[in-house]
């Protein structure tokens, strides 16, 4: 069976690792000159290291990565939830903090080790399909005909776009930010902070990435400016803006070509999703062609996709409201947390599964 891969982000990088483990070696090609360096995602859920388990990149991500096991949510100075967990969360049990890039190197590490090559600096550019096959064409005019492409290319992806596939949702008008700092010493590598329901229903995010190294995220223009616990910042690494959408593929597949990843879908980062919803993709794409059960890929990962779509905008909208009944909720829920060990658990399982 001859498969190629467009993207080697996390999704195409999984993909390529999980037909692997089954024996089956892929192509895979990569617009981009080398590795990407960028941070972007940072929590890795239990769920997602399961499927990196067997390679051993599990291992490494636990090795390098830093436990999430606290968790602090506040609405402006007042705190709502201050959770240390670190006595009875093992590492195991608990979500990682790493950068996107380091995740998807030791992804690629394993692919290699295991005979997959990955061509940096190829770009498609066209793509039919038949019932039988797919043609790919590339940048410099070569074309290739495969059994089956697997399009991971991303939220923008040409291959999803050149076949017609619709990508319905909406694009939110608000602008986000980031940025990733290195901070001083004393900071707390474990915890989480968010600060949420805020004046004009401000959600504020900081996340560590390593010992001294932090993200924070929010759905303003500037998130250094306006998080309202100003870090000891010690070095800027990267401050940027984005916007989201929150989209679904009408369908992941047409003829002999799958979708997955953000390729499929996008939306917004409240709930650290998306890459480790990409992973869950690459693994099953690789199990539906190992194992000939392609057919049902489409309709099953749409119908997942779907729910964790949902969940991530209840989530969203939840800690962005600023009406009365979701603040009474927030402030139930989290006194809840905060005294009872079944509602902690609960919470746990909410913050780190699909
Ligand atoms: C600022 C930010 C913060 C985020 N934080 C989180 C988080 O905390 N947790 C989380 O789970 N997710 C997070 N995400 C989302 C996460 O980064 C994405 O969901 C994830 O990268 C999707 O992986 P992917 O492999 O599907 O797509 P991508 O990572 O976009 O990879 C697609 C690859 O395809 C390549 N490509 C594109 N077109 C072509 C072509 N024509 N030919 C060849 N190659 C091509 C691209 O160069 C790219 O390398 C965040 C995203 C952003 C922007």
């Amino acid at each position: 069976m001859k498969i190629l891969i467009i993207g080697a982000g996390p999704t195409g990088l999984s993909a390529a690792l999980g037909l692997a483990e089954k024996g089956i070696i892929c192509d895979v090609v990569e617009k981009r000159d080398a590795p990407s360096a960028l941070s972007r995602a940072v929590g890795i859920m239990p769920v997602t290291r399961n499927h990196l388990a067997p390679s051993g990149v599990a291992e490494a991500i636990l090795r390098e990565g830093m436990p999430i096991r606290k968790f602090a949510l506040n609405r402006g100075k007042k705190s709502l939830l201050d959770l240390d967990l670190s006595a009875t969360l093992t590492p195991e049990q608990s979500m990682t903090a790493l950068p996107q890039n380091r995740t998807e190197s030791l992804i690629a590490e394993a692919a290699i080790a295991r005979g997959v090559k990955i061509k940096y600096g190829v770009a498609l550019t066209q793509i039919e399909t038949t019932g039988q096959a797919a043609t790919v064409t590339f940048a410099d005019g070569s074309r290739a005909t495969y059994d089956w492409v697997i399009a991971s290319d991303g939220k923008n992806s040409v291959v999803r776009t050149q076949l017609g596939i619709p990508y319905p949702g909406i694009d939110l008008p608000e602008t986000w930010s980031i940025a990733d700092v290195d901070v001083a010493e004393g900071f707390d590598s474990e915890q989480i902070k968010l600060w949420v329901q805020g004046v004009d229903g401000i959600f504020i995010l900081a996340i560590p990435i390593e010992h001294q190294r932090m993200r924070m995220a929010s759905c303003t223009e500037d998130c250094m400016r306006d998080v309202p616990e100003k870090p000891d910042v010690r070095h800027i690494r990267r401050t940027g803006t984005f916007k989201i959408s929150v989209r679904q593929a009408e369908t992941y597949r047409k003829g002999r070509v799958l979708l997955a990843g953000d390729a499929a879908h996008c939306h917004s980062p409240v709930g650290g999703r998306g890459m480790n919803l990409g992973i869950d993709d690459g693994f099953a794409v690789a199990r539906c062609l190992a194992e000939g059960t392609v057919d049902s890929y489409s309709a099953d990962r749409h119908a997942f996709g779907e729910a964790v779509i949902k969940k991530t905008e209840r989530m969203r909208k939840m800690l962005t409201s600023q009406s009365l009944f979701n603040r009474t909720v927030l402030n139930i829920v989290t006194g809840l947390v905060g005294r009872a060990k079944r509602a902690q658990r609960m919470f746990i399982r909410a913050l780190t599964t699909f």
